[in-house]
């Protein structure tokens, strides 16, 4: 039941609300609103909804919108996959994975399945960086311009392997909102 919750008219009341939330306390960092069948209108929740982008305060992290089109151009046949909660694109020796709650637009062209062996995209998603180094914005720039067209700032490296099919190891590129780009390198 959500009597003891704030209930707001609408989204954008309720946007505005988890803004206000968000300045009296930062420390949360992101709220979701989300229509309740209950009451018929809106609530917060610091809890992720799902298919639905959080609020972020000022001092927050930027959210990000990436739409489909733009992971397509890391694809090599254009293609956009969905897989472990992520949109990943594959490229010769590239995979881009970028979590589905900062994906703008239309999902309509993204195919279900994942573009790499599912070792090698769970290895990316998930290996544990050891010694990440910060990525500054100028190498960024020279090096990854379709990255840097998507966040500029806050990237980190590390390197990881992939696993007995990929013996060497690959450069992993890990932005803050959670996108990953694996690259084999040399
Ligand atoms: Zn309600």
């Amino acid at each position: 039941m959500c009597r003891r919750k704030m209930r707001y008219a609408d989204e954008m009341g309720a946007t505005a609300g988890a803004m206000c939330s968000l300045d009296r306390r930062p420390e949360v960092r992101r709220l979701w609103v989300y229509p309740c069948p209950a009451c018929k209108g809106w609530h917060l929740t610091k809890y992720r909804v799902a298919g639905r982008r959080p609020v972020t305060g000022e001092k927050g992290e930027q959210m990000l919108d990436v739409s489909v089109s733009t992971i397509a151009a890391f694809s090599r046949d254009g293609r956009v996959f969905r897989a472990f909660g992520h949109l990943l694109a594959a490229a010769a020796g590239s995979v881009l994975c970028v979590p589905l709650a900062l994906a703008g637009g239309s999902l309509r062209h993204v195919t279900d399945g994942c573009p790499v062996p599912w070792g090698e995209a769970f290895a990316v998603l998930d290996e544990p960086s050891r010694a990440p180094v910060a990525l500054p914005e100028l190498t960024l720039a020279r090096e990854f311009p379709l990255l840097a067209g998507i966040a500029p700032a806050a990237w980190a490296s590390d390197w990881i392997g992939l696993g007995p099919g990929a013996p060497r190891p690959v450069l992993r590129l890990t932005h803050e909102s959670g996108i990953r780009y694996a690259v084999a390198r040399g």
